[in-house]
């Protein structure tokens, strides 16, 4: 198996009650579970791609065999999607950025509050599936807020509309939501605020920004 599936860095109830464990469990353990399982079969006769990060295949997916190119831009970006947004949950999160990045917020869109205000709007205006997304782009500035939909990154280059390093995401899948929020999108993307890790987000931030 080339790709494992990267332990969740707290337990499944570490979220509560903002995000409940069974969502949390079925989520990790099965969903993302799954994206991992089909990435893997779908480079099965690829070994000599198998060597290459996901970060690097799903950037350049041109380069992968047209055979399994759809199959790796669903189950790529759904792991390493799914990576980063449990990677950006804490228990202890929510608040504000603060430091550089709150400049660069306040600067971009006025002030922390306009920003989650587009950000959740974003979000809850994605059709079916996706992802609402926070980037640095190519300049190493802030970009605006965009979604995609599927498990399209803003790592694909040539696939999304809006390219860029993602430094803070949001899954709105329905299993993100629908056990505890139902059909409630803009519920649950109220709520998940309380648990972003600021800190992690400013990391990937001062890593992007030029
Ligand atoms: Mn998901």
């Amino acid at each position: 198996m080339a790709y494992s599936l990267k332990p969740l860095p707290y337990a499944c109830d570490a979220l509560e009650p903002h995000m409940d464990a069974k969502t949390v469990e079925i989520h990790h353990d099965k969903h993302h579970a799954a994206y991992v399982t089909n990435l893997n079969k779908a480079l099965e006769k690829y070994p000599e791609l198998q060597s290459k990060t996901i970060e690097q295949l799903i950037t350049n997916l041109d380069a992968v065999p047209e055979d399994i190119r759809t199959a790796v831009r669903n189950n790529g970006g759904g792991t390493l999607n799914h990576d980063l947004y449990w990677d950006l949950l804490s228990a202890k999160g929510g608040g504000k950025p603060s430091g550089a990045l709150a400049d660069a917020i306040a600067k971009k869109f006025g002030s922390f509050e306009s920003f989650q205000e587009k950000f959740s709007a974003t979000a809850v205006a994605q059709f079916g599936s996706g992802w609402g997304w926070l980037c640095v782009g190519d300049n190493g500035q802030l970009c605006g807020c965009c979604s995609t939909p599927g498990h399209d990154s803003p790592l694909m280059r040539g696939v999304v509309k809006c390219p860029g390093k993602p430094i803070l995401v949001v899954d709105v899948w329905e299993h993100a939501y629908y056990l505890k929020f139902q059909n409630r999108r803009a519920d649950f993307i109220k709520t998940w605020w309380s648990l972003v890790n600021w800190k992690k987000v400013e990391e990937l931030y001062l890593a992007a920004a030029k």
